[in-house]
C-alpha cells in the first residue's frame, strides 16, 4: 500500500553499484589527473565504510586491503574491478567472470551524444 516501505534487496543494490563501478571504470581516462586518481581510490576506499550492507563492508574492506585500487589508467581500473569484483563472486559461491570480456560487457556507456552535448544515457550492450 501507499504507506508501506519498499525495501532494497542486497542483489537489487550490488546489481546497481556494480553497475555503476564497471560504468566508472570503462569511462575512466587513459591518462587520469592526479585529482582523478585520488577520487577514484577515495570511491572504492569509501565503499568499505559507506556502502550500506555491513556484512558486505567488511568483506570488501580485507579484499581491497589485499588488492589496493589500481587507478593508473582506465585498462588497469577495469581489470582490477574486474578482479575484485570476482573475490566477492568467489565468496558467494557464483561463478567467476572472464576478464577478457569486461569491455563488452560493461564498455557500452554512451551518455554523450556525438556533438558532445549529453544526450542522455543509454547502453549499448
Ligand atoms: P552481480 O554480481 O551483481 O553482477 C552483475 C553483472 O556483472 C553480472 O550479471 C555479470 O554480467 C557482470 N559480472 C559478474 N562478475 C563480474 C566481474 N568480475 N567483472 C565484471 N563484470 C562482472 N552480496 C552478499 O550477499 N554478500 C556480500 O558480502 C557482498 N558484498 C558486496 C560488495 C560490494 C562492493 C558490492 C558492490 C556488492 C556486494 N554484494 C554482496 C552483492 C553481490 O556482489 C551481487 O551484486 C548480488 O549477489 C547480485 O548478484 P548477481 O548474480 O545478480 O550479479
Amino acid at each position: 500500500g501507499a504507506s508501506s516501505t519498499e525495501y532494497v534487496s542486497k542483489e537489487d543494490l550490488g546489481r546497481a553499484t556494480w553497475l555503476l563501478l564497471h560504468s566508472i571504470a570503462s569511462q575512466y581516462p587513459d591518462e587520469p589527473t592526479e585529482r582523478e586518481k585520488r577520487d577514484a581510490k577515495n570511491l572504492i576506499n569509501a565503499m568499505a565504510t559507506l556502502y550500506p550492507c555491513k556484512e558486505c563492508q567488511t568483506h570488501f574492506k580485507t579484499v581491497i586491503e589485499r588488492n589496493p585500487p589500481e587507478v593508473d589508467s582506465s585498462v588497469s581500473f577495469q581489470e582490477w574491478m574486474c578482479k575484485v569484483h570476482n573475490a566477492v563472486n568467489e565468496k558467494l559461491g557464483k561463478e567467476l567472470f572472464d576478464c577478457a570480456k569486461i569491455d563488452e560487457r560493461w564498455g557500452g556507456v554512451e551518455c554523450f551524444g556525438e556533438d558532445g552535448n549529453d544526450g542522455g544515457c543509454s547502453f549499448e550492450n
